[in-house]
């Protein structure tokens, strides 16, 4: 994908970008109270949804067209940037005449192909940053595909916004963050800048710092944070929107650090104890090879007896033992179930392939 880094535009030395407003544009005073409370603290961009996809019908579905003339009112007045939703190409046509300047697809266009193939084609020949949130379902690809769409289409200010993603079970995010999913993503595309979702990610304003603060360790370049000056009684998102004074209060509380350091001490010290972890990963993948040749044996020796590969009671009592030993050895239990599910599934792929390997040479 061919990408420009629009985001020196806005942010120049300062590190991350950080785009604060409401979950929706609401009146033309709610608007306005926000937008000098967020250039006051020297934020460039601000949001605002205009049109609103929600779950349910009867919910609150934005103010539409009429929300772009306080938007235009508020650009005057201020000279922010303004970002908000596209999910139609007559969405993209109005928030252009208004002049904005970032557009964004949601969570619930990213999965639908058709939508952003649309989008795409009424954004040719415009110059316009586009950011993609992540679909709704953790797939990575559906993501991909929205971004390589619009690059098609001649989109090259590009960027993704990582809100979390849905899912059935409970938990204490509304949106599963599942960081691997954008890291991946930014492995693959270093190019594209990933700018942090908090808002959606927790669903309530008390976990926004510490999501924000996760998001820029993992060197996210940007935030998006929603704000309201009356967050109880917003007409939508109204648990995670955070005021002004609180935004302010985040802001000033993150740590932003440094990408590397050209400190010498610094450096030195980081190559020592990489170092040490090279001579540990070695041992690490000598003792697996140890371990899967003894798996290898066995399962010789259980072809030779007529015994099944799998034995649930071996694998219940791995499962018991090792995270003991993993917490005596200060280790996080869940961290050694899981590998050994990884290495439990190679013992047995190993072993399968040696009773398919005999039985072959039999027939
Ligand atoms: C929003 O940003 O207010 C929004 C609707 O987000 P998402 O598409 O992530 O649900
Ligand atoms: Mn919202």
């Amino acid at each position: 994908m061919k990408a420009e880094n629009w985001i020196l535009n806005f942010s120049q030395e300062r590190h991350p970008l950080l785009i604060a407003g409401p979950c929706s544009a609401e009146s033309p005073e709610q608007l306005m109270m926000v937008a000098q409370a967020v250039k006051s603290m020297g934020i460039q961009v601000m949001r605002a949804g205009v049109w609103k996809p929600r779950t349910r019908p009867d919910s609150f579905e934005g103010k539409g067209a009429e929300a772009l003339q306080w938007i235009r009112d508020v650009k005057k007045e201020t000279g922010l940037a303004f970002a908000t939703e596209v999910a139609s190409p007559s969405h993209v046509q109005l928030a252009c005449e208004a002049g904005i300047e970032i557009l964004w697809i949601g969570a619930r266009s990213t999965v639908n192909p058709f939508t952003v193939q649309e989008i795409a084609d009424s954004l040719k020949g415009i110059d316009k940053i586009v950011l993609v949130k992540n679909p709704i379902n953790p797939d990575l690809a559906l993501w991909i595909g929205a971004l390589e769409r619009l690059n098609r289409a001649g989109i090259t200010k590009l960027g993704a916004i990582h809100r979390g993603f849905s899912s059935f079970q409970k938990s204490r995010y509304r949106n599963q963050p599942l960081w691997q999913i954008p890291l991946e993503l930014k492995t693959r595309y270093p190019q594209i800048p990933m700018i942090g979702d908090p808002s959606h990610i927790a669903g309530n304003r008390d976990m926004i710092l510490e999501v924000s603060q996760k998001a820029l360790d993992l060197d996210y370049d940007g935030l998006m944070i929603e704000t309201h000056p009356d967050p109880d009684r917003a007409l939508s998102d109204a648990q995670q929107q955070v005021t002004p004074d609180r935004l302010l209060e985040i802001v000033r509380h993150l740590q932003i650090r440094d990408r590397s350091s050209s400190d010498a001490v610094f450096v030195n010290q980081l190559v020592n104890l990489r170092e040490k972890i090279d001579h540990l990963d070695q041992e690490l993948i000598e003792i697996l090879s140890n371990r899967m040749k003894l798996a290898e044996k066995i399962g010789d020796y259980k072809k030779e007896n007529q015994v099944t590969v799998f034995q649930i009671e071996r694998w219940n009592e791995i499962m018991k033992t090792r995270p003991e030993w993993a917490r005596l050895a200060e280790l996080n239990g869940d961290f050694i179930r899981e590998l050994y599910k990884i290495i439990h599934d190679e013992s047995i792929r190993i072993q399968t392939e040696i009773m398919n390997k005999e039985s072959e040479t039999k027939s």
